[in-house]
């Protein structure tokens, strides 16, 4: 007995200092132990499990596409797979590897796949035929059940193969829910076959991409027309997506839009707005019974074709206005007793949730449909910000989280003059990396209440398979991380050790990642306080900055700090509408050689340059004259993200520095403006 804990404590000593050594799997698995020794495991080799019939014949088709060959046996082998339950939410496993091969143990299938995936991390490169692997122990589960990633394909079309390829992508980082945007304004991607006209005259337009359409009057046409772009989903594609899913443990939600982000469909049955409905982004009609016929048509269709208990329906930038004009609309709120629009988009998805319930399928929203009382099974999907999660929480219902300040891959990965145009927004790697779906509840039970996460792909900007990939990659495995790993066992440096590698190794798998060795520095690292004589002076404003955007309110441009590579980083001071005209009081009259500030411009957010920057300098505040004036001679129409630098140099006396700078005039945009450094 004596001698076994000895042993044992040997073993346990070894391991634990081995336990340091870097751990190539991610997501970062919860537990992970590492022996002496090493297993030697032939590339042609055999394994054995318990799954039978169905179950048995998923194991092969897996096991088929890997870089081992495999044969089944029964009896002792190498490799065995044990399901230990028929727990069907179940994704826990463990994983062994010593003298006697590889164990890989589970509750369910989906955690037999997620060994397999952590297994074939840790293959080196083969030598001589076989693979050296040191002997370890893992034992793993997720933190959250739901780890997403969305997908826009009305946007931009992405046809089956691109969206096959990147599932196996969320396959291998362990990622289990895909959400198809499969219908918008700009595009009806899902064939219906009671709605044939739906595919025919609203999947396609005769413009190269969304930006031209959106820009060119945002017409259809059909396959046939010679400049036809786009294409849909026919119930062929979808069984065999859906099936290539399911063999990966993904399930696929699918979304169907509504009341709002519904051109598309509008466009082909007009009679479905409000009448007379001019505006430019139309619902559909709450007031008329056809809208209702033809949703649950619709959604009867989908609940056939997606196996998955959830079908996503919307509720997102509902413009409620031609709703307060129309005469169903204001009968149908009479009839319900409902008081204004808001309450009539609560009766809209209400009576959708009740289609769905019928179907014996759940609803999942968007973050704006909390403006009414939702089903208690209804998931609420919390996009504008985490506040939007703590609400929804508040409310009784279950979210998953998806801050487009953390989660929508669609904004700008680097420095943004550097990169292809974009939506706007800035999430680098690390950003990315930080997201914590839970960091703004409150309680342990409120914790609770959040299923997960999911990273957004929207597409406006994005019209190619190589460019969706950009923006994809690697930050959706960083994401996929935040989705699985508890905090604890997080850690960037890690994690962005593996990130490299696995960026490298995506590529050379033929994915278009972004090279992480390109990214840049934040541009708010630059010091603002060396020699400026502005530092900490107090500014006078005399049209004030927009409440949405004060950044650190009057402090804010004489603070010594640069702002980022975003506006919306709280370093930015904005103007909308507005021009600006301040004065920076240095307290004594002193001799300046040279003032600096910068602007930006973002056309996708409607920020834009200032027309006019003049500098102006003055001993008593009262009279000033003029140092310099400036034109900006770049385009409002460039839509390339701009940062502009406006620089005066000089000798002069003075006390107080007046800045002014015009906006361009066009209504609802902004100037947005960086530290003013006076030296
Ligand atoms: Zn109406």
């Amino acid at each position: 007995m004596y001698k076994i804990y000895n042993l044992l404590a040997v073993f346990l000593l070894t391991a634990s200092s081995l336990f340091s050594q870097p751990c190539n799997i991610t997501p970062r698995p919860k537990h992970i132990e590492y022996g002496t020794g090493f297993y030697y495991l032939p590339q042609k080799t055999n394994y054995s499990t318990n799954l039978k019939g169905q179950s048995g014949d998923w194991l092969r088709k897996i096991l088929r596409q890997d870089k081992i060959q495999f044969r089944e046996t029964f009896g002792k082998a190498p490799i065995r797979f044990r399901c230990t339950q028929n727990d069907l939410e179940a994704e826990s496993y463990s994983l062994r590897i010593d003298a006697s091969g590889i164990r890989i143990e589970a509750p369910s299938e989906k955690g037999l796949f997620y060994a397999w995936q952590s297994f074939l991390q840790l293959l080196p490169p083969p030598e001589n035929g076989q693979y050296r692997l040191q002997f370890c122990h893992i034992q793993d589960a997720p933190r959250f059940s739901y780890r997403g990633m969305h997908l826009d394909v009305s946007r931009n079309f992405f046809d089956k193969n691109f969206i096959k390829k990147q599932l196996d992508v969320m396959a291998q980082y362990k990622l289990n829910r895909f959400h198809w945007h499969l219908t918008d304004g700009s595009g009806w991607r899902i064939e219906i076959p009671t709605y044939p006209e739906l595919t025919h005259q609203s999947a396609f337009r005769p413009y190269p991409n969304w930006a031209a359409w959106y820009q060119g009057g945002r017409s259809f046409c059909s396959p046939e027309h010679p400049q036809a772009q786009g294409g849909y989903y026919s119930q062929e594609d979808i069984n065999e997506i859906v099936q290539y899913a399911t063999d990966r443990c993904i399930e696929i939600i699918a979304e169907i839009e509504m009341p709002g982000h519904s051109e598309a469909a509008l466009s082909v049955y007009p009679h479905l707005a409000c009448p007379g409905e001019t505006t430019e982004k139309p619902n559909y009609c709450s007031g008329k019974e056809e809208t209702f016929v033809f949703l649950e048509n619709v959604l009867s269709h989908c609940a056939k074709l997606f196996p998955s208990s959830y079908i996503h329906i919307g509720g997102d930038e509902v413009d409620k206005t031609p709703w307060s004009k129309c005469p169903y609309c204001i009968q149908r709120m009479k009839e319900q007793n409902i008081k204004d629009p808001d309450h009539l988009q609560e009766y809209f998805i209400n009576r959708m949730e009740g289609v769905l319930k019928k179907l014996g399928k759940k609803a999942i929203v968007w973050d704006e449909a909390i403006v009414g009382k939702l089903a208690t099974e209804t998931l609420v999907m919390c996009w504008r910000n985490a506040s939007m999660g703590v609400q929804a929480v508040s409310q009784g219902q279950k979210v998953i989280m998806t801050p487009s300040e953390f989660c929508y891959l669609n904004s700008y990965q680097n420095a943004p003059p550097l990169e292809p145009l974009a939506m706007g927004g800035y999430i680098p790697l690390r950003k990315a990396y930080s997201f914590d779906p839970c960091m703004d509840m409150i309680s342990n039970a409120d914790k609770k209440k959040v299923l997960g996460l999911q990273a957004c792909l929207w597409t406006e900007y994005i019209d190619t398979d190589s460019h969706a990939e950009y923006m994809l990659y690697p930050r959706l495995v960083a994401l996929a991380e935040c989705g699985w790993t508890d905090p604890e066992r997080k850690s960037w440096p890690d994690f962005y050790r593996r990130a490299l590698s696995i960026a490298e190794s995506l590529k050379l798998s033929g994915y278009h990642s972004f090279d992480l060795r390109q990214e840049v520095e934040e541009r708010s690292s630059a010091d603002a306080t060396r020699g400026n004589i502005a530092y900490n002076k107090p500014v006078h404003y005399k049209n004030k900055y927009h409440s949405k955007y004060p950044a650190a309110g009057d402090s804010s441009l004489t603070d010594g700090l640069k702002g980022g590579w975003h506006y919306g980083d709280l370093r930015w001071q904005g103007f909308l509408d507005t021009d600006i005209d301040l004065h920076i009081d240095l307290g004594v009259n002193t001799s300046i050689s040279s003032i600096d500030t910068e602007f930006m411009q973002q056309k996708t957010q409607y920020v834009w340059l200032p027309k006019e920057v003049r500098f102006l300098l003055s001993e008593d505040g009262k009279e000033f004259r003029l140092l310099q004036s400036y034109s900006t001679n770049i385009s409002a129409n460039e839509e390339r993200v701009i940062f502009n630098s406006y620089r005066w140099e000089g000798q002069a006396t003075g006390r107080y520095i007046k800045l002014q700078a015009l906006n361009r005039g066009i209504p609802g945009g902004w100037l947005f403006i960086d530290e003013i450094v006076v030296r």
